[in-house]
């Protein structure tokens, strides 16, 4: 008889369900030893040699992360989500075109602009949600890879992958999605046609405020995934073990938490939107929203946890806002249990595509009617 296929949820709860064979443990042990002995033939029969390419542990959380993200070729994990984004682009070779979203995670963008230049990589970046201008961009031959993230920090526009992909294909170039706002709760790139798609587990996947990781995930085992893996162990960005037993424990609860966070934001997108004292919310679970048919027919379940909001009264009534919350944390990150508010543009600086008025709001768990009587006194009390 065969067995019938289990739900990711399922899978995730139980991290794959895997058994210590030792004592039965239905949690397994964090494998700490950075070397293995070799047999007397001097092969590895374990598969095992040295800490800096491969561990057990790593393995195993690599294994919750693949299948999440239905990964054919499998996932890696990095010490940071910049880490890992960064392994991408550091496999391209010196004079590759590549074409990146506009608005995403600031500090990618400085790198792209300074150690990627550098290295002589051509970067160009254009509004990937407008595919009239990808197209444009991207350059037969020439372009190697298309790099979009979406829902995109912190303006979260929404970039249609599997259109995109398409473009890149044609041209002969690859997509690689940051797809850490999302989840693979909501969408799963690879099954859209993105070749690699990544994440700052730091955030949701993680979901407790207390690992710093990275991943990337691939749908091919090409000699592109093999740069990858040879750029980790290379530069040693592997994640250590004790980070990826938390990650992996993180993982089990990541469906109950993304969807009570989806349910969360999309609650508050709604009630902010008629809030007297919110000019705008940008969230793509709102019909308003430019992105939000492509966001319905690409994420599945919610449109995520991350919203922002641009508030009446300008820069200085958002920033004296955030001053007065009080259940939410007034700190940088998202993805986590507790939830957060942050002035963005004061983090960005100069060449941000973020506005002086927004404040960006990772929902966390928390009971939906204190976080929104949290933000009502406190937009009040920015306005006072
Ligand atoms: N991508 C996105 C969308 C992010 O929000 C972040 C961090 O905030 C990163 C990448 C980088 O991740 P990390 O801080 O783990 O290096």
């Amino acid at each position: 008889m065969t067995k019938r296929p289990l739900h990711p949820r399922s899978l995730a709860a139980q991290a794959m369900g895997k058994i210590d064979p030792l004592t039965k443990g239905v949690v397994p042990p964090i494998h700490v030893s950075t070397t293995y002995i070799r047999d007397e033939d001097n092969a590895y029969s374990s598969g095992f040699i040295y800490g800096r390419p491969d561990n057990e542990t790593v393995h195993e959380a690599q294994a919750v992360l693949a299948m999440l993200e239905e990964a054919k070729a499998g996932a890696l994990l990095f010490g940071s989500g910049m880490a890992a984004a960064t392994a991408v682009f550091q496999a391209l070779s010196p004079g590759d075109h590549v074409v990146a979203s506009k608005v995403m995670y600031w500090a990618l963008r400085a790198w792209l602009l300074t150690e990627a230049t550098r290295w002589g990589l051509k970067i160009e970046f254009v509004e990937t949600d407008d595919l009239a201008a990808l197209k444009a961009a991207v350059k037969p031959g020439i372009t190697k890879l298309v790099w979009a993230e979406t829902p995109s920090n912190p303006l979260w526009t929404i970039t249609d992958i599997a259109a995109a992909a398409e473009i890149a294909h044609a041209a002969g170039a690859r997509l690689a999605v940051d797809s850490t706002c999302a989840s693979p709760v909501h969408t799963r790139p690879l099954t859209l046609g993105a070749d690699i798609v990544m994440h700052a587990a730091t955030k949701v996947l993680n979901g407790h405020s207390d690992v710093v990781a990275g991943a990337l995930c691939a749908r091919e085992d090409d000699e592109f995934w093999a740069r990858i893996k040879t750029v980790r162990k290379g530069q040693g960005g592997i994640l250590g073990p004790f980070e990826a037993y938390l990650l992996m424990r993180g993982m089990r609860t990541l469906h109950v938490r993304q969807e009570r966070q989806s349910a969360s934001a999309m609650a508050l997108a709604q009630k902010l939107s008629a809030h007297p004292l919110v000019s705008r919310v940008l969230y793509p679970g709102l019909p308003q929203h430019p992105g939000h048919d492509i966001a319905a027919r690409q994420m599945q379940g919610g449109f995520g946890y991350m919203l922002s909001i641009q508030v009446s009264g300008g820069e200085r009534a958002a920033v004296k806002a955030a001053a007065h919350v009080e259940l939410y944390k007034r700190a940088t990150s998202l993805g986590g249990v507790e939830s957060l508010i942050e002035h963005r543009a004061s983090i960005e600086g100069a060449g941000s595509p973020c506005p002086p008025d927004l404040l960006r709001l990772s929902t966390g768990i928390e009971d939906f009617d204190d976080l929104y009587a949290d933000l009502d006194q406190a937009l009040k009390a920015g306005h006072g």
